[in-house]
């Protein structure tokens, strides 16, 4: 019975087969050097701004993102009134209120020292080097991810973790 049903369509199954091998090849040799090249972190959350047309409110994406050593937040929407689509990627200065959107989407990702036995000032030198501190507001920093961790978004804490990392101190994340 099923022997049967084949003779009746011999040159459709022959076709469909090949193209299903050879797509599956192309698609490893492209995608594989795109992401080698370049490591990527993000986190996005629902966002409300107005259409860039119609100024309609309109819930968009907000994305907080650590492509290779660029920090950028992006925001992408589409208007439900008007159909207007945009993207605007690259805001250098975040909406106060951007962080908060991120965290309360994704939570906080916590960054904990692999071991305690590092001195204070090579964690004060990362974190000095990951954003701009005050030695006393570095030094508090630095006894926090020694004792309880560090909080914040998951691309603060790589930005940190990798800065530690290039410095030899290992790091744990998790949320
Ligand atoms: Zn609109």
């Amino acid at each position: 019975m099923v022997a049967a049903s084949r003779p009746t369509h011999p040159d459709r199954s022959g076709q469909r087969n090949q193209p299903i091998d050879t797509s599956s090849n192309s698609r490893r040799a492209v995608t594989r050097p795109k992401f080698d090249a370049v490591d990527i972190v993000t986190e996005s959350a629902p966002y409300t701004v107005p259409c860039i047309d119609c100024g309609s409110p309109t819930q968009s994406t907000l994305t907080e993102a650590l492509v290779g050593e660029d920090h950028r937040w992006d925001i992408d929407g589409q208007c439900s009134a008007c159909g207007a689509i945009w993207a605007d990627c690259g805001y250098q200065q975040p909406h106060p209120d951007f962080r908060e959107a991120i965290l309360a989407a994704n939570r906080t990702t916590v960054l904990e020292l692999g071991s305690v036995d590092v001195p204070a000032a090579t964690l004060m030198r990362a974190l000095r080097l990951t954003r701009s501190l005050s030695l006393t507001a570095a030094k508090a920093l630095a006894a926090d991810l020694r004792t309880t961790g560090l909080k914040g978004t998951r691309v603060e804490m790589e930005l940190i973790a990798r800065q530690l990392h290039a410095m030899g101190v290992h790091t744990r994340k998790s949320k």
